[in-house]
């Protein structure tokens, strides 16, 4: 499995695409999080939007579905030979992502006698937070109000079902403390994907919490993304504890 990082910057970055990732394996792409400058940096990372198989939205910040309508729109409306034949991208849906997506999509692509969801092959996950896709699990973690209060959101982690080794992806969280993620971690974890504000910051994860949540053994398994524009400042310190940054152009090969 590759990950490969469309963008790995915070919210309001100018150095860096918002932070979303490409998965590939057994000849499948899952894009994880689609925001505003996603159309940028896929074309960074020399990839098309109808190479996109699945997707899956962590939360609805901006920075993370701000570009979904544009991907919709882009794959439906692809032609061969002159002959309209639309790419409809499967989209994982958790239940309660529903009203979400509902309010983003429809005053765009609910018109002209068509629904958002005809753009898109939807798979909605009622009452399990699993699904795998061959040799793959992807289990959702439930972060809602451990991001921002009162907000729905998600990370993701992905188990390989032949061998155990597994990746944890936090996506955006405050809130470590209140988390699953400490008790997901086994020996067969090989990285844990983790947002980092190196200043106290009411959504995002302080570095200085970072560093007591999780026990000095596991620092060496933290990919650190979602950073600010002086990350360059702090990578001294960084590698100090042994931990990674993930960067843009640097596909990580894990699982
Ligand atoms: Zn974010
Ligand atoms: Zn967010």
């Amino acid at each position: 499995m590759i990950i490969k990082p469309i963008g790995t910057g915070s919210a309001l970055s100018k150095r860096f695409f918002n932070n979303n990732y490409l998965i590939e394996f057994e000849n499948y792409k899952l894009l994880i999080d689609a925001g505003s400058s996603l159309k940028y940096g896929l074309q960074a990372a020399d990839v098309s939007y109808g190479d996109i198989d699945y997707v899956f939205i962590t939360h609805f910040h901006f920075d993370h579905a701000g570009g979904i309508e544009e991907l919709l729109t882009n794959n439906y409306w692809t032609f061969k030979d002159g002959k309209h034949s639309p790419k409809l991208t499967k989209f994982i849906i958790l239940e309660p992502q529903v009203s979400n997506y509902n309010n983003l999509l429809s005053p765009g692509l609910s018109n002209q006698n068509m629904c958002y969801t005809d753009y898109m092959e939807t798979i909605i996950l009622s009452n399990q937070s699993t699904l795998q896709i061959s040799s793959y699990e992807f289990e959702f973690i439930d972060t809602s109000d451990l991001h921002c209060l009162g907000m729905q959101s998600y990370g993701i982690h992905i188990k390989n079902r032949n061998t155990g080794a597994n990746i944890i992806f936090t996506s955006d969280i405050q809130n470590l403390e209140k988390s699953s993620i400490r008790e997901r971690i086994n020996d067969y974890t090989v990285a844990i994907f983790q947002d980092v504000s190196f200043s106290y910051n009411p959504v995002h994860a302080f570095f200085d919490d970072i560093l007591l949540y999780y026990p000095k053994k596991y620092y060496s398994l933290l990919y650190l993304m979602h950073y600010g524009d002086d990350i360059d400042k702090f990578l001294p310190i960084i590698k100090n504890y042994g931990m990674n940054v993930v960067q843009q152009k640097k596909d990580l090969n894990l699982l």
